[in-house]
């Protein structure tokens, strides 16, 4: 999403959370709701406790994470996930995403990029340092599971946005020297890998440029597969997903998508391309973000942007605004979403069960994009994880099904990720 979307968004959720507290209803009221069941959230329990459970995809807010502006070691209200609300959950693990917004292609912009990763990259690796008890970096699947069993948080680095690589290929190399397992190929914007699933129109993109990977973003998929550095396509482009299966020597992830049979949006995948990804062996793991999960109702629509016009609010520069049009409108909105229920719970296990009819039970896991848009009623932050679990136990899911989507899935692909990779012995140390 566009910087200022993703500015608004932030604002919107963030501020949702605090006026709802969602999170800290959960040990004192569990499932308060029609239809609860006691012994379903012992077993969910039970299932955490066993089960290696992984999100593949989080945002952090900015460079300043994992400082005492921002410390991830508390409950902190701006976050929706941190080692807190994780504990809380029982999520053992998350991939943090350095994120890089797409940017000219220019030698300035490349180099932007390249500090700006690596300024995340920082951030991510500090939070691992300043809590050393309760979390470690992990850049292997046997080392989350060390960690794990230490009664820590696995902390692991992707990259969001093949952009940072530049045009030299030996970045890839230099990044995963610092801990990074996944690189999306692509975000808003096609960009000198490949094309991207939403063209950036303010950049000057047409809708398709390279129909594809390009030929330096066919590089970029050998050289990770070298590495050993799993291929992301959310964000990606149907041509992008379709050559990139193609070309890979080991399976491929999409770290945060949805299903567009079940809402039809450009970030979600095809029927066509959940069965490339069974036949790839790779995974989906399927976002949290209430936009891609289903289409607002017409009358949540117009009532929102009624609410934004009489507040004097905008959607697309929500920050314009000044502190008291901000609280009144989020105010309304918690109001409006009584009336209008937003995406919930139930809607991003339908994108679940979905993938799970089309790809299998072996393909499907979880990437909120928490901290980056993601949250939806009833799971919107790692407190509220093992709601997911009481809502697939109801639709009746195993616990070895469950497991698997938790992150056992995810494993398995990276395993065969590094397993592909052609010198195994740069990657033990
Ligand atoms: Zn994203």
């Amino acid at each position: 999403m566009s910087r200022m979307r993703r500015v608004w968004l932030q604002s919107l959720f963030a501020g949702l959370a605090w006026t709802t507290g969602q999170y800290f209803l959960l040990a004192a009221e569990p499932l308060d709701r029609p239809g609860a069941d006691e012994s379903l959230l012992a077993q969910a329990q039970m299932i955490h406790a066993q089960a290696l459970t992984l999100d593949s995809h989080v945002d952090i807010v900015g460079p300043q994470y994992a400082t005492p502006q921002l410390d991830p070691g508390i409950d902190h209200p701006r976050l929706k996930c941190d080692l807190v609300k994780m504990a809380a959950g029982g999520v053992d693990g998350v991939f943090l995403a350095a994120f890089v917004g797409q940017q000219a292609r220019d030698a300035e912009g490349f180099r932007r990029a390249q500090q700006a990763a690596a300024d995340k990259i920082a951030a991510i690796r500090r939070l691992t340092t300043m809590y050393p008890e309760r979390c470690a970096l992990a850049t292997t699947p046997e080392e989350v599971e060390q960690i794990v069993a230490a009664g820590k948080r696995a902390i692991m680095i992707g990259i969001e946005n093949g952009y940072a690589l530049g045009t030299d290929l030996s970045s890839i190399g230099r990044f995963h020297a610092l801990g990074v397992r996944y690189i999306t190929l692509c975000h808003n914007g096609h960009n000198q890998v490949c094309d991207s699933c939403n063209p950036a129109a303010k950049l000057g993109d047409r809708e398709t440029e390279h129909e594809g990977l390009s030929s330096f973003g066919r590089q970029v998929v050998a050289e990770m597969n070298r590495q050993g550095i799993m291929i992301d396509l959310s964000h990606a482009a149907a041509s992008t997903f379709r050559d990139a299966v193609a070309l890979s020597r080991a399976p491929v992830i999409a770290s945060h998508s949805g299903c567009s049979a079940v809402h039809s949006h450009a970030r979600n995948l095809s029927d066509q391309q959940l069965k490339l990804l069974r036949s790839n062996g790779g995974v989906i793991q399927i976002v949290a973000v209430g936009g891609f999960l289903k289409a607002p109702s017409p009358e949540r629509k117009k009532a929102i942007a009624e609410l934004a016009r009489d507040i004097g609010v905008s959607e697309r520069d929500f920050a314009a605004a000044s502190k008291e049009q901000q609280t009144r409108f989020l105010g309304e909105m918690a109001k409006l979403d009584q009336r209008y229920p937003p995406a919930s719970l139930k809607d991003f296990c339908d994108h679940i069960e979905h993938a799970v009819r089309v790809a299998g039970v072996d393909h499907v896991g979880i990437g909120s994009d928490f901290d980056g848009g993601g949250g939806v009623r009833d799971f919107n932050n790692h407190a509220e994880a093992l709601r997911v679990t009481v809502e697939l136990l109801r639709r009746g899911y195993t616990a070895d099904a469950i497991t698997k989507i938790w992150g056992g899935n995810l494993l398995r692909v990276w395993r065969k990720v590094r397993a592909a990779s052609d010198d195994r012995a740069q990657h033990r140390g």
